[in-house]
């Protein structure tokens, strides 16, 4: 009995088919790239698995992914001897999109083929791809260690449903048959296939393999022979200067499962006492699970060139884990978890060092690349945030890359920098005010602001959701002292005039009388009541003492159940 049955895909999937095939169609290539990149993942997972069991790779130990075609069935194959499926894992990854944000993906869709293009691209378009060309896929899988009776064919035209059944297979992996489209047989040649393969692919660590066929002529029968089209070595272990921007973006693409270009990428190798390599990227924009808790493919751990983990999150702290890529350590042991990598001194030092170079890019950004910083900010600028409470050690130099609106600009687009700010600090001036409110309008329209902006002092707009926390974990900036113009007894220091201060003395002995009386009548309503000289056209406003919760933060708290 091969069990064979019909399974409906999610509703999710049958609309991103759709979908993809329409959007993505001008883009259709990449349907190679993206089992390609599946075949290596497979074969990684293989090579881990197989340090702990090497009977894993029963006879055949030497990874490859294979590419064919056969112009008379009007099918390509992508083939790899990697760790394969079994039938449950068969439903589990291939009939469901079992990822967080989904709801939000399907929300933004407009139905404007070019930006919804983008948007699958950004969601991850993998196996699916496979449907831009295809009419008909076909997937045959046998799990490495499983015996030959429980391989898995799946088959789909892509429409509503899937079949699947048990078969008999006799090597291990997954094999994936493409039954092309109408339309789509300038595909099979190997020089179109090849030429596809280096321009996606080439940075794939396994060899490609694809076969190449000649014709038969004269008395010679039709030949097909393997041939290597790809490079085949680990990329990051090239010399920088031998790796073109186009290899590192088409890398970054497989790495981080992405379809756009990624924003800048730092390439490094530490020799010495400890020794390794990393290849960080910056994303160009924000995947959809980025607020989630557990967010995914971060950056992947290599050791001595054998991928170990996915989303090693003791590789970057959380305020950084937009950050994609690689690090291939020379020092840590093949067969390390996650629990040993949890308190590891030469992981810590991996992390700082890693950390600093991802800081450092940033500040290359912002100083030679302004428009990339300003895109790297609009996407990444709230996560970064976080930094300063995460990452006490490195506060100063994540506080230089932080930016914020301001009443010199009076947008809520987030363009000062605190540097910025100092430059233009008047004379006598000595703290950096800043006031934080739950919304932008909130925030430059406050009573608070009013002395500030009669006296020509800038002051930052804080409005984002995380802006209370950063500020709780900010002193200081280059010697400047932080100061929130909405607590406590606001004391302007050098910047007002001795004749300003005079003035205030006599206002406040005039107001004696009516502070008493507001005082009887508010209660125990208030704690305290003052003659305020912030205000220039407000009568009155709330304050909270110096060392008290905002209102905002407050708010917050009771938001949060605290
Ligand atoms: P992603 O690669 O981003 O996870 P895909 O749609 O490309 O998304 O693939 C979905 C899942 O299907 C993979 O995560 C993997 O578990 C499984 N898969 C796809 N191709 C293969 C393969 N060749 N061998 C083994 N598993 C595969
Ligand atoms: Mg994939």
């Amino acid at each position: 009995d091969t069990h064979k049955e019909t399974l409906g895909f999610q509703a999710e999937v049958k609309q991103l088919l759709q979908l993809m095939i329409h959007s993505l169609y001008s883009n259709k290539e990449i349907f190679l790239r993206e089992l390609i990149s599946n075949a290596s993942d497979a074969c990684d997972k293989l090579r881990f698995a197989a340090l702990s069991d090497n009977s894993l790779y029963g006879d055949d130990g030497e990874l490859k992914i294979h590419v064919s075609y056969d112009p008379a069935a009007r099918t390509i194959t992508v083939r790899d001897n990697g760790v394969g499926m079994d039938r449950q894992e068969v439903i589990d990854n291939i009939g469901t999109i079992a990822r967080s944000g989904t709801r939000a993906f399907f929300e933004q869709l407009s139905g404007d083929q070019q930006q919804d293009a983008r948007l699958i691209g950004q969601f991850g378009v993998g196996f699916y791809s496979a449907f831009i060309v295809a009419d008909r896929v076909t997937l045959s899988t046998r799990r490495a260690g499983l015996g030959t009776e429980h391989g898995v064919r799946w088959e789909s035209a892509g429409a509503g449903d899937y079949t699947l059944e048990n078969i008999e297979r006799a090597e291990r992996g997954t094999e994936i048959v493409l039954h092309l489209r109408e339309g789509e047989d300038e595909l099979l040649n190997d020089w179109r296939l090849r030429s596809i393969i280096t321009k996606y692919s080439d940075h794939i660590q396994l060899p490609v393999l694809l076969d190449v066929r000649k014709p038969a002529k004269d008395d010679e029968p039709e030949t097909i022979d393997a041939e290597q089209v790809n490079k085949g070595s680990a990329l990051w272990a090239r010399p920088k200067s031998e790796v073109s921007d186009e290899e590192y973006q088409a890398f970054y693409k497989h790495v981080a499962h992405d379809f756009e270009e990624p924003l800048a990428w730092t390439h490094n190798r530490v020799e010495g006492k400890l020794e390794y390599t990393s290849l960080l990227y910056v994303p160009g924009r924000a995947p959809f699970d980025l607020w989630d808790r557990d967010t995914h493919h971060g950056v992947k751990l290599y050791v001595q060139r054998v991928f170990i983990m996915d989303d090693a999150e003791h590789l970057m702290p959380r305020y950084l884990r937009f950050v994609r890529g690689v690090i291939d350590s020379n020092d840590l042991p093949l067969n390390v978890s996650r629990e040993i990598l949890q308190s590891n001194k030469v992981i810590d030092s991996i992390r700082a060092g890693s950390v600093k170079k991802v800081l450092g890019l940033l500040e290359d950004l912002a100083k030679n690349s302004a428009d990339k910083y300003t895109s790297f900010w609009e996407a990444f600028g709230r996560v970064l945030k976080e930094g300063p409470a995460e990452d006490f050690a490195n506060r100063e130099q994540i506080a230089g890359l932080l930016r914020f609106a301001s009443t010199q600009t009076d947008t809520p687009e987030q363009t000062v920098s605190l540097s910025d700010y100092i430059a233009r600090m008047k004379d006598g001036q000595e703290a950096i005010y800043y006031i934080t409110a739950d919304g932008f309008a909130a925030a430059k329209n406050s009573p608070h602001l009013e002395v500030f902006r009669k006296k020509g002092i800038e002051v930052l707009l804080m409005s984002d959701r995380v802006d209370e926390w950063l500020m709780s974990h900010l002193e200081d900036f280059e010697g400047k002292r932080f100061v929130s113009v909405a607590k406590g007894d606001l004391d302007l220091g050098a910047i007002e005039s001795e004749e300003d201060k005079a003035q205030q003395k006599a206002v406040e002995d005039r107001c004696k009388g009516l502070v008493e009386r507001v005082k009887t009548a508010l209660g125990d309503a208030v704690q305290e009541v003052r003659v305020s000289h912030r205000l220039t056209d407000s009568p009155a406003c709330l304050v909270v003492s110096e060392h008290a919760l905002s209102p905002h933060f407050e708010r917050l708290l009771r938001e949060a159940g605290q």
